[in-house]
């Protein structure tokens, strides 16, 4: 429903409006720190944060899709749509019939896992003209209907995602690509606090740390963007996938153990996805879906069963075959494990992205961005819209709305493709 109506309006005001209006072109650079929670700079200093606040915009928190995990949500991010829209609906790659997985990584080069019908903002932009390039952005190495961001580069297979010298180099490299090879529009991403917030907890002293270095390398991003003499073009935007809370350790909790639970048994099942945080996705052998389903709903009190039909309709985790026919989910703080717990992690995201740990930050700085303006929540769909807006570029069909996001554009660079 949404599809259509939104496809409508977005034919009707392209013809109505026609052509972008003639003036300098400005340039977007999206940023994301993977696991930046939106409150990760209250127990910090983070003075760079902070003056990206006062020269731009800030919002309060936004909300990414479910499933809240990296490659899902980044899609989202690049496409404006739900998970189940864009098809990329977990972060590894699996064939039910082959029972075959392939870990993130892996998964980043298959290419039908991403090409599935839905074009990330690079495609869009260039063949409307324009440059684009991505560093390290999840689904970069993928190609979409045959092309490819012009400029990209994918992170190796061991890659140290912490290390601040490297962050500083890809920055200016980043700026490079701006200024010398005049593209319009990049991803960029950085791999923490996401890595620190799993291995110690989103509450630990480690995490403070690599908050400070999010904040050093925020400042560094709007100095090189300076240096690089791109400040009256370059707007930057700031965000993050999902959130991160802490895991509840054996001893003080029940732990979620599917093996535990009387009734069920993974023999009842082709193929199973669990052993990944907090959520899980199950496909029952002919037959069996009823048995299955009956043994594990309301086998724990903080153990969520679906049929993959009766997911909420506000997680927009239903619409896709590559959605499994019974999905879970755990409560905050818990995970859910397989045959027995091999996940000690202390920290987890996957979580239902209305938990406030799920939630990310966003700044946006630039010359099409109000200054020292604080907004509401939004959804991470609404960046899209946002994004194509400043471009100059017609977006695809996508499920957000840029009269969610475009309060927070200066009057000046409002009127194009208001495709809503
Ligand atoms: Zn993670």
């Amino acid at each position: 429903m949404l599809w259509t109506a939104s496809f409508c309006l977005l034919l009707a005001s392209w013809s109505v409006l026609g052509a972008p209006a003639n003036k300098q072109k400005q340039k977007v650079l999206l940023v994301s720190f993977d696991g930046f929670r939106w409150d990760y700079d209250r127990n910090v200093d983070t003075p760079n944060l902070d003056k990206m606040a006062k020269d731009g915009v800030k919002a309060l928190y936004v909300t990414p899709p479910y499933l809240t995990i990296t490659s899902p949500t980044h899609f989202t991010l690049l496409t404006g749509r739900y998970i189940e829209n864009h098809g990329v609906i977990h972060n590894m790659w699996f064939n039910t019939t082959t029972t075959e997985k392939k870990p993130y990584y892996q998964t980043q080069f298959v290419n039908e896992w991403w090409d599935n019908g839905t074009l990330p903002i690079w495609i869009t932009a260039q063949r409307q003209g324009l440059k684009a390039g991505s560093l390290h952005f999840p689904g970069t190495a993928s190609s979409y209907q045959g092309q490819v961001a012009m400029v990209r580069e994918v992170e190796p297979l061991l890659y140290n995602y912490k290390n601040e010298t490297a962050w500083q180099e890809n920055t200016d490299k980043v700026m490079g690509w701006f200024r010398d090879q005049d593209l319009d529009f990049v991803s960029m991403y950085f791999g923490e606090p996401d890595g620190t917030g799993h291995r110690y907890g989103p509450d630990s002293p480690e995490i403070r740390e690599m908050v400070k270095q999010v904040d050093r390398t925020v400042g560094y991003i709007r100095h090189s963007a300076e240096q690089h003499g791109l400040s009256d073009r370059l707007n930057i935007i700031i965000t993050s996938d999902h959130g991160m809370t802490s895991v509840y350790r054996d001893g003080l909790v029940e732990e979620i153990t599917l093996s535990k639970i009387p009734g069920f048994s993974f023999t009842d099942l082709s193929f199973h996805l669990v052993d990944y945080g907090p959520s899980g996705m199950l496909l029952p052998k002919p037959g069996q879906l009823e048995k299955v389903y009956n043994a594990l709903k309301g086998a724990h009190p903080h153990l969520h069963v679906y049929k993959k039909e009766d997911m909420p309709e506000r997680l927009h985790f239903t619409k896709n075959d590559r959605i499994l026919p019974i999905i879970l989910w755990a409560d905050p703080g818990y995970v859910i494990n397989g045959y027995f717990p091999v996940q000690f992690h202390k920290g987890e995201h996957g979580f239902d992205n209305e938990e406030m740990d799920m939630k990310a930050f966003f700044r946006a700085v630039g010359p099409a961005f109000h200054k020292n303006l604080e907004v509401g929540p939004f959804e991470t769909v609404n960046i899209y819209p946002l994004m194509c807006h400043i471009l100059g570029i017609k977006p695809e069909v996508n499920d957000g709305h840029l009269s969610v996001t475009e309060h927070m554009l200066a009057t000046s660079t409002r009127g194009e493709f208001t495709a809503d």
